[in-house]
């Protein structure tokens, strides 16, 4: 059994995950968490949350999943969305194109390539149609626009589109946000939802899938005037695959310091390079295996034509990687196109310390002049003028000056403009933020996390599987067990299960089974601890703990037990200390 169904099928047996409504056949690409699954998604965003929104300052929004036309024609994706399609001409069947390249050949990223060469790759290598192994040679490989489309409200007239990235919710909104921020940059907005993407062949099973969830933050910052705090992060070490180091023959990953990453120019933005030194040590604390971790460049055809300095963390499971979260260097490309489409204002006025006198060429045509002499053009050639003065104010040395309308030119004498320079004080000016963008996929890392966290090892003789999950991360922190449900261990048990709820830990209670069997359904979920109520219990109130990954046992007092255990699970004590 490969790594993704062995945890595919634990997933299902323990509530993790499993395919959704399977009662009618199901539909690809969509999971349903169950209890243990959903209690560790939330620890993942709750970790999330305190590392980039909390801890950064940052503030969190929560944006409708439909948004109407409009936003996503802006935005690209009603054009740009797309992945390549390949239709087998015997079965019907779709495949992603570039993936089936990628499975067959040496080809890394097939993504970046056009889609003819794409599809002379198909038939170059025999690529075959995966369901019915008939040759997919001569067959067009076509764009596919991944956004699942919608009404909004009775009728067509309103097109609606289910958000292909959380993003757009925070950009469209810019405005509003950055009066919430009193207008002083930088700030980041963050967001976790789900977002939705039509995908052609989902698989593997949280990795690719129709809905999932995002955890994004975008951080609008100053270009000319902002800096991360690098020095708190520039320490930290990076896996680093580089383009340079994929094109090279005998490129391999580097480690570098964040600040030998920024000095040596292989990380161009230092905004990028202050997230992935954040985010090095956030997948640490969520459980990711950092010997089964790597941050790649984007090759150049691969990279949004919009960003600038691209990198994805991948994680390893089966020996394929997977992008679990993008980092990009945005520019100030969506709040640009936000502002064209919209016609609102997508700036910040950045106010000078001191104001500042300036020069201003200003014209004031004589529309008198203007209009008997240009007719229907006389206001669109007062327009070019200005616009002439503020770019160019030399044009307006000689006596006359020319202006192009509708690609037509049209010269007018400079004293009909009352042309003139003036000192003006400025106390400010209006800028486009530029956007820092981590993107995180949050099934990708609970995929990864759980792939990572899985061993085996033997105990008592016989195998035992468990999951050594980050007690932050895990489910349920402690499980409760009374030996037996008599002469009042249930009892006992059960107040004691109340005591830790009450003081805020994850507490499972499991009276069913023999303990050993009770042990080893808590270490397939992951739970770092168990209590066990005996016989002894009962005089001396004392009860055996038990650590999950050592599955060492001591006794410890019922009074302060909860204490213990909080310190346990926080990192505060270890397991000897106790
Ligand atoms: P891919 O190339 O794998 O399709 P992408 O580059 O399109 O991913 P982004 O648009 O950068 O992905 O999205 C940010 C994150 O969202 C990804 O790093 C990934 O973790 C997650 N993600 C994207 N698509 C999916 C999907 N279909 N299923 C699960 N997670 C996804």
């Amino acid at each position: 059994m490969s790594e993704g169904e062995r945890l595919t099928e634990l997933a299902k047996r323990r509530g993790f995950y499993f395919p959704s409504s399977s009662a009618y056949g199901g539909a690809a690409g969509f999971w349903t968490y169950g209890p243990q699954g959903a209690a560790l998604k939330s620890n993942i965003e709750d970790a999330w949350r305190d590392r980039y929104v909390v801890k950064e300052g940052h503030q969190e929004i929560s944006a409708p999943d439909i948004m109407p036309e409009p936003v996503f024609e802006a935005s690209g994706h009603l054009d740009g969305f797309d992945d390549m399609i390949v239709e087998c001409g015997e079965c019907g069947a779709t495949h992603r194109a570039d993936h089936l390249v990628e499975d067959n050949t040496d080809i890394e990223e097939a993504e970046s390539l056009p889609n003819e060469e794409v599809m002379d790759l198909i038939a170059d290598h025999g690529i075959e149609c995966p369901s019915c192994h008939t040759s997919l040679a001569d067959q067009p490989v076509d764009n596919f626009n991944l956004m699942f489309e919608t009404n909004i409200g009775p009728g067509s007239s309103s097109p609606g589109y289910l958000r292909p990235e959380t993003a757009q919710g925070i950009f469209v909104e810019f405005p509003q946000l950055s009066e919430y921020a009193r207008n002083q940059l930088p700030f980041g907005v963050a967001q976790i939802g789900k977002a939705y993407r039509n995908e052609i062949s989902p698989r593997k099973s949280l990795v690719r899938v129709r809905e999932f969830t995002q955890a994004e933050l975008e951080h609008f910052i100053d270009p000319e005037e902002d800096e991360p705090p690098l020095a708190e992060v520039e320490d930290v070490t990076l896996p680093l695959y580089s383009a340079a180091a994929q094109e090279s023959e005998d490129g391999g990953m580097q480690e570098l310091t964040v600040r030998e990453a920024v000095d040596q120019g292989i990380v161009e933005s230092e905004w990028v390079a202050y997230y992935l030194g954040v985010s090095t040590e956030w997948y640490e604390r969520v459980g990711v295996d950092m010997d089964r971790f790597r941050y790649r460049q984007h090759l150049a055809g691969e990279r949004a034509h919009y960003a600038s300095d691209c990198w994805d963390a991948e994680s390893e499971v089966d020996g394929d990687w997977i992008e679990i979260t993008g980092f990009a260097y945005r520019g100030d490309y969506d709040l640009s196109k936000h502002a064209e489409h919209s016609g609102e204002d997508y700036t910040v006025f950045k106010q000078y310390d001191e104001p500042i006198t300036v020069e201003r060429a200003t014209v004031d045509p004589d529309m008198s002049y203007l209009g008997p002499e240009f007719g229907g053009d006389a206001g669109a050639v007062a327009d070019a003028l200005e616009a002439l003065a503020e770019r160019n104010p030399d044009a307006f040395d000689d006596d006359e000056v020319t202006v192009e309308v509708d690609g037509e030119s049209h010269t007018v004498p400079v004293e009909e403009t009352n042309f003139s320079v003036d000192e003006v004080t400025e106390n400010g000016e209006h800028i486009r933020p530029h956007v820092v963008e981590p993107s995180f996929g949050v099934g990708r890392i609970i995929y990864t996390v759980l792939a990572h966290a899985y061993e085996t090892d033997e105990v008592d003789g016989e195998e035992r599987t468990y999951l050594d999950l980050p007690p932050e991360q895990a489910p349920t922190t402690v499980g409760v067990f009374p030996l037996m449900d008599k002469d009042g261990m249930a009892e006992l048990a059960s107040d004691i299960a109340d005591d830790l709820r009450a003081a805020g830990l994850s507490v499972t209670y499991d009276d069913s089974g023999a303990i050993g069997r009770r042990y080893r359904r808590q270490d397939e979920v992951g739970t770092p601890y168990c209590v066990t109520i005996d016989y002894e219990s009962l005089e001396d109130g004392e009860v055996t703990v038990r650590e999950r990954d050592t599955t060492e046992q001591k006794r410890l007092p019922i009074d302060g037990l909860a204490d213990r255990l909080e310190r346990l699970a926080t990192g505060d004590l270890t397991f000897d200390d106790l």
